[in-house]
């Protein structure tokens, strides 16, 4: 079982919620989507006590897994659609703040949102592909964060240098991939 893994509290889930309101709102004024866009992108942002043991990972702060939905009441291929999946991973955040004193929970779990709604919005976009190769995934992250780093860098938040200066190193040139 995955109870021994620490939690986010009920006030950090506050915390999260914001985030996730803050986190939406940017992302879709920066694809200029309108609110019937917005809601037809179909994802869900979970965190620990309500993902399965194979949507927990260690190491990273969150994953998006992809789901095929089936509509009930049509029988065509056509019927299917794609669902996302944001799964935060209480324990490493907790470990990141633990070992981190400067980050802050709000202004990193702003970034960890945003991240991952971009992710989605450029999937639903037809912008990245899914199951793109590894070199293509390494790409898309830097793409990804430095659009991250952008919208933030404009938003009306506080103690958001410590979170850009962790995810520094993912804004330089990624020529070390070859
Ligand atoms: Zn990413």
């Amino acid at each position: 079982m995955n109870d021994e893994l620490k939690r986010l509290d009920p006030d950090q889930i506050r915390v999260i919620n914001e985030s996730v309101a803050l986190g939406e709102e940017l992302v879709s004024n920066h694809f200029k989507m309108s609110v019937n866009e917005w809601l037809r992108l179909r994802y869900d942002i979970k965190t620990l006590a309500n993902l399965a043991g194979e949507e927990i990972i260690h190491g990273p702060f969150a994953q998006v897994i992809r789901y095929e939905g089936k509509r009930p009441d049509r029988q065509l291929g056509s019927a299917t659609y794609d669902f996302y999946k944001i799964c935060l991973q209480d324990h490493a955040i907790l470990d990141a703040l633990k070992g981190m004193p400067e980050l802050a929970l709000s202004p990193f779990s702003l970034y960890i949102i945003t991240h991952e709604l971009i992710h989605i919005v450029r999937f639903c976009k037809f912008l990245q592909r899914f199951d793109a190769s590894p070199e293509e995934r390494m790409r898309e992250e830097a793409r990804v964060h430095a659009a991250t780093h952008e919208i933030l860098s404009a938003a009306p938040v506080t103690e958001m240098a410590p979170v850009f200066k962790f995810y520094d190193e993912w804004r330089r040139p990624i020529d070390r991939l070859n």
